[in-house]
């Protein structure tokens, strides 16, 4: 078809990203450093803290190695610069999922939903191929949905009353119907009950989409970060395409997923209600982990149901699909232990 992706090593790939300091008032840096500028593919972190099991403190250096990282001075363009072909193979028939992971704060939202990041980018991309293959007389129909994944129960992002059955549950006011999960097994494909989709046919419909999802999305209080999110959104994208001069058809799905912050319940100091949303997130962000680890190793069991996000995204990793974690990190001091937790965890699922 029109691109022909090129395989790097299997199908699951792990980048990393570093946000720039927020200025002055953002607080003491930490020692985190690009040791071969040429390559692009590790991050060094200098002097960060640790217990042994007799409580006595060493600081220590430690190194990670990806498919790439990028330093605080690059800019989305650039991030995008090195997705754009993994976005063009959803038009070629690939399911693709790409998660953006990391604590609160550390510049997922910024890279993935904002006004320039990977979701409004991407259907840019995807508009002008489209207009491109027309010549090649294909056409292509792309709908897309949002959905939220809070507490494990999914919530429709593009519904008027999203906000409400997302919130706790006092005043829920007009009660939304449920979104449920479907899978069609024979055709490898998911619909989700209840849930609007809309024909993104212009540039415009994605932007007026993106706000209202913002809108709605679930926000409440941590101490780690005022307007911290507590939920996953995942943000579907349907490509179908029909060649009217041979005949051929081909459906790909792209899914642009903003995870909830991967921060540690005893940080966020919570309590009730927080304390199920810690929990609901820790569960699933432990099992996408799980998940990937499964599939990497090729073993046969797959734990898709242990969680609503990765049984929703079940067709979508795994088998002949393409999967990238970006890892975010904070460039803090504060932060280190958060970010050493999360390096880690993109390791592991770097390694299978
Ligand atoms: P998260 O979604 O992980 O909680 P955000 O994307 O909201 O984090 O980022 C936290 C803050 O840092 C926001 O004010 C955001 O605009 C800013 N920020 C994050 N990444 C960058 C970046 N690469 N360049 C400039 N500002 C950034
Ligand atoms: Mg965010």
């Amino acid at each position: 078809l029109f691109n022909k992706y090129q395989e790097l090593k299997g199908n699951i790939r792990v980048m990393c990203r570093v946000r720039p300091m927020l200025g002055p008032g953002d607080g003491e840096g930490a020692k985190i450093t690009f040791p071969d500028d040429k390559t692009w593919a590790e991050i060094a972190v200098q002097g960060a803290e640790e217990m042994s099991s007799l409580g006595k403190v060493t600081r220590k250096n430690f190194n990670f190695e990806f498919d790439r990282v990028f330093a605080p001075g690059a800019a989305n363009q650039d991030v995008f610069d090195e997705i754009s072909q993994l976005v063009q193979s959803a038009l070629d028939g690939y399911n693709v999922c790409i998660f953006c992971y990391g604590q609160t704060g550390s510049g997922k939202t910024h890279t993935m939903s904002s006004r320039d990041g990977m979701i409004p980018r991407a259907t840019h991309m995807i508009y002008e191929t489209i207009s491109k293959l027309k010549e090649k007389s294909w056409t292509y129909t792309m709908e897309g949905s949002f959905i939220e994944v809070y507490n494990e129960e999914l919530h429709d992002l593009l519904s008027p009353h999203g906000r409400e059955s997302a919130g706790s549950a006092a005043g829920a006011g007009q009660q939304a119907k449920k979104l449920e999960i479907r899978h069609d097994e024979a055709r490898k494909q998911t619909t989700v009950t209840n849930c609007k989709t809309v024909e993104l046919d212009s540039a415009d419909k994605v932007e007026a989409m993106l706000e209202q999802a913002s809108a709605n999305r679930a926000v409440a209080a941590t101490k780690s970060n005022e307007r911290s999110s507590r939920s996953h959104s995942v943000f579907i994208l349907k490509l179908v395409g029909h060649n009217k001069a041979t005949g051929e058809r081909c459906e790909g799905t792209l899914n642009l997923v903003d995870l909830a912050g991967s921060e540690r319940l005893k940080q966020s100091g919570a309590e009730g209600e927080r304390m199920k949303e810690t929990q609901s997130i820790n569960k699933s962000l432990a099992c996408l982990g799980d998940v990937i680890e499964a599939l990497g190793r090729g073993s046969g069991h797959v734990p898709y149901r242990n969680s609503k996000l990765t049984h929703l995204l079940q067709y979508s990793l795994g088998g002949n699909s393409k999967t990238l974690m970006f890892v975010m990190v904070s460039p803090l001091e504060v932060h280190l232990k958060e970010t050493l937790t999360s390096l880690r965890f993109a390791t592991k699922v770097h390694n299978t």
